[in-house]
């Protein structure tokens, strides 16, 4: 079995023909997708022929890739106290949920229908979730009250106050943790970070310790935890580090000033490769974990950490029937059945999927490479999955696999255009089950009235 070493097709002249590189190296970027006799594969099934069966757009994810990067962290982890809340909305398919409560996960949410989520997948988990978001609404902290989670990560001191109503009018009280904003620079797209004072979250950490003693005062509140999240798809440990600096200063401020906490929420955001650089998963989970540990050393905290994208964005693709190509004066386009409504990262974020196709792969295709635009059908030019991109030639009628597509891929996806949700499916102990049906146009109609 070859892997797919996730570096882009080298050319190469064989009697005539160009061909992809078969000596890539297998482990510079551990992806469930490999290449076993020119046949895409995950965790050992066959790509093609869960295309014929579920029919394209059709997300394929391996249980087992998702697994193996939730044990990296646990073990980077071993030695300190701590929990992997799963941030919900990079995969929320409640059978992904449950896989991970199944390794002992919490789950960091960001609405009510996500406390749902895991009320049904892994209702056990519902005391091991932490809430976050700017706009929490009255009927969104009830049901965390009543769930009795982990904790709210609180991003105003407006929030504070209604949750401390709510609360006591439950008769209950609310563990809360502030949301700090460390005015700490991540370099990530503009639209995934979060960490700086221009953006919309969490509260000046300057201000934090005044609105911690009022937050002590009010009834129904108990301050245990400080938070932070600084935004997502980020590659170096720094960032992490200096944020966390930055909060253990305030949580020794706190303690002096008498209040317990004894949680630690760094967030999420801990990046991956979407491209064709190698990239060893363990390695960066090492680093991350080493950072954070030295900073927080001897803190005597719970440590929360709120991991999305990096334990599932590659343990998921997105496969795709190619329906026309075409050229216009001097582009070729490849036009798929998915498009920017299935999976938005390309249009919204100008993020990069690597596209292989699912037949006559590595190590010996004989494929012609072509400059491509990869298009999907939907009226708008940014539906595109890639621009000028020289890769194996892909025929209408076959099939082509957008990877590292676990991530804010069908999470995000929307019926722009009135299209139907893909279906997904999920590869565990060897089996592929469907674990979400495809939409039909009726669901799509169900709520509306003429
Ligand atoms: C989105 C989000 C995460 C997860 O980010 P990833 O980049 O997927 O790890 C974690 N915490 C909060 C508060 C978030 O908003």
């Amino acid at each position: 079995m070859e892997a797919y070493g996730g570096r882009n097709p080298q050319p190469g002249a064989i009697g005539g023909l160009r061909r992809y590189d078969s000596k890539v190296n297998p482990s510079a970027c551990p992806r469930p997708f490999v290449y076993a006799d020119h046949r895409l594969t995950c965790s050992g099934m066959d790509l093609a022929e869960l295309a014929e069966e579920f029919g394209t757009p059709l997300y394929v994810y391996s249980a087992d890739a998702i697994r193996e990067r939730v044990e990296l962290l646990q073990r980077e982890f071993a030695g300190t106290p701590h929990t992997l809340c799963y941030a919900v909305k990079a995969n929320s398919a409640l059978a992904v949920l449950k896989v991970l409560a199944g390794l002992g996960c919490g789950f960091d949410i960001v609405s009510g229908g996500e406390l749902e989520r895991v009320r049904r997948s892994a209702p056990a988990a519902l005391h091991e979730v932490v809430f976050a978001g700017v706009g929490k609404q009255a009927w969104e902290i009830d049901a965390a009250l009543q769930s009795d989670i982990l904790m709210f990560n609180v991003e105003s001191e407006a929030e504070l106050d209604v949750i401390s109503q709510r609360a006591s009018r439950a008769g209950k009280s609310a563990r809360i943790a502030l949301r700090v904003n460390p005015d700490v620079f991540a370099e990530t797209h503009p639209y995934i970070s979060t960490g700086l004072r221009e953006h919309k979250f969490g509260i000046a950490i300057e201000r934090a310790r005044h609105a911690y003693l009022r937050a002590a005062k009010l009834p129904g509140i108990e301050p245990v935890g400080v938070s932070v999240h600084i935004g997502s798809q980020i590659r170096s440990v720094e960032p992490f580090a200096q944020a966390l600096q930055r909060v253990r200063s305030l949580v020794e401020e706190l303690r002096a000033d008498g209040l317990s906490i004894r949680y630690v929420d760094g967030g999420g955001g801990f990046g991956i490769e979407y491209g064709n650089q190698a990239f060893d998963p363990a390695a960066s989970a090492a680093a991350y974990a080493a950072a954070i540990r030295s900073v927080l050393n001897g803190l005597g905290v719970h440590l929360l950490l709120e991991p999305g994208r990096f334990l599932v964005a590659q343990a998921g693709a997105l496969l795709t029937r190619i329906l026309y190509t075409k050229q216009n004066g001097a582009k070729h386009f490849v036009v798929a059945d998915a498009a920017m409504n299935d999976l938005i990262r390309p249009a919204l974020y100008q993020a990069h999927h690597e596209i292989l196709p699912v037949l006559g792969g590595f190590p010996e295709s004989e494929r012609p490479l072509v400059t491509v635009d990869v298009v999907g059908p939907v009226c708008e030019s940014g539906d595109f999955f890639a621009r000028d991109r020289t890769l194996p030639e892909l025929r209408s009628g076959e099939l082509a696999a957008l990877l590292d597509a676990g991530a804010y891929g069908f999470s995000l996806a929307s019926h722009y255009n009135t299209r139907v949700n893909p279906a997904e499916v999920l590869i565990d102990h060897g089996q592929a089950r469907l674990i979400r049906r495809r939409e039909t146009l009726e669901d799509l109609f169900a709520p509306e009235v003429v």
